[in-house]
Formats: C-alpha cells, sequence, structure tokens
C-alpha cells in the first residue's frame, strides 16, 4: 500500500494512515433514491487503511461486481485520539477536510443486505476509498456549508451541500467516538448526497471541493 495522507499546499502530513469511520444514509435525497427506511439514529461502518488510496491511482473495479457506484462526501481527517469527544476536543482534534469517494459494490450490497449479511465485501475492498489531499481546518470557512461536486465524463453527477446532511458533523463524530475510538490519522467519511451512479471503465472523475478545490481521476 503506497497511499500516504498529504495536504494540498503540500506540506509535510506525519500522521498515520487509519480506519476510516463512515456514515449510511445521512442526506434525505440519497435515501430516498435507494428507496431505504430512514435511520433513527446514524448507521456507521468501517473501512480498513487498506481502503484508501489517492486520486492519482486509477480506480480498480473488483471483477465479482457488475456495480461500481460513486458516493462523494466529505472526508474529514483527525490529528488526535478521540473517545466519546466533547466539542473541545472534537475542534482541537481535526486535521483538515477532503473529498473522497466511498465507493459501493451496489449489487454485492444488495446481495448482502438481502441476507443480513456484513457489508464489507461491497464497501471495505482494497481501493475502496479514493481520497483528495487534505486541506487546513483554518482553509475551510463552513464545512457544515460546503459545497460537495462529483462530474463523470462532463456530466454533472452529484452537486449538494453538506448543509443537508442528517446528521451534523459534530454529531456524528460525537456519536461515532462513543462507539470506536479515533486514532491520529483516522478519517470520518460523512456520508453522500443524492446522485450515486454507476462508474465504468474507462471514466474520468472530477471531484470539486468548496467551488475551489478541483481533484481528477480515472477509472482503470
Ligand atoms: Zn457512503
Amino acid at each position: 500500500m503506497n497511499y500516504k495522507h498529504v495536504y494540498l499546499n503540500g506540506s509535510d502530513c506525519d500522521l498515520p494512515v487509519g480506519k476510516v469511520i463512515c456514515v449510511a444514509r445521512n442526506y434525505y435525497a440519497h435515501i430516498k433514491e435507494l428507496d431505504n427506511p430512514v435511520p433513527t439514529e446514524p448507521i456507521f461502518f468501517i473501512k480498513p487503511a487498506t481502503a484508501l488510496q489517492s486520486l492519482d491511482e486509477p480506480i480498480v473495479i473488483p471483477e465479482y461486481s457488475q456495480s461500481c457506484h460513486h458516493e462523494t462526501e466529505l472526508a474529514i481527517l483527525f490529528r488526535n485520539r478521540l473517545s466519546k469527544a466533547t466539542p473541545d476536543e472534537i475542534e482541537d482534534a481535526i486535521a483538515g477536510y477532503g473529498i473522497g469517494l466511498d465507493l459501493t459494490l451496489r449489487d454485492v450490497q444488495q446481495q448482502l443486505k438481502e441476507k443480513g449479511y456484513p457489508w464489507e465485501k461491497a464497501k471495505a475492498f482494497d481501493g475502496s476509498c479514493p481520497i483528495s489531499p487534505f486541506i487546513p481546518t483554518e482553509q475551510i470557512s463552513d464545512p457544515q456549508d460546503i459545497q460537495l461536486k462529483l462530474t463523470v465524463n462532463d456530466e454533472v453527477r452529484q452537486d449538494e451541500s453538506t448543509r443537508l446532511m442528517i446528521n451534523r458533523i459534530i454529531d456524528l463524530i460525537r456519536t461515532s467516538s462513543s462507539y470506536f475510538t479515533y486514532l491520529p490519522g483516522d478519517i470520518l467519511m460523512t456520508g453522500t448526497p443524492a446522485g450515486v451512479k454507476q462508474l465504468s471503465s474507462g471514466d474520468t472523475l472530477e471531484l470539486e471541493l468548496g467551488n475551489r478545490y478541483k481533484f481528477r481521476t480515472g477509472v482503470a
């Protein structure tokens, strides 16, 4: 695994690469498009460190799936340990913000869901979390109102503000840290807005955070 966290300005990031805590069903329009029930509390799952890859690397769709979906999400990088975190601890702990893809093998996930099995084969495979460089906290004025945009082959697929999250960022961190301790270098993926769709070999993707930071990647 070659992945390392990097900052957009090129300054050194010596945080280790850790787990990725993810939240499912955090935007109403996305819940509706997949015909899922609205959860009464956040649904968390975890991707291992081996899921992370730089956007400089091509996305590789596993051969056991015919339906790899993009989910474009705000990513948060942590520099401190957090357990049952208070608001002050949370503020101190955030190292930066990025934009990433929670790649999801929708056909595999559907089969697992029907059997009541865990989702890992569908969501935690190698390279299932392509992620941008991180922008230091002080350069993001309001992470709770920042635009997430994904364009695939010049077609806008997802374009929504984090304002529409059901569970706000601070609540996601507080709640998740009561179940799972965050270690320095861990990431939180905050859920996808609507517009998830299938990726195909040869697609080119542009991810844009806050109408300002643009990153490109592609599917092998
Ligand atoms: Zn997701």
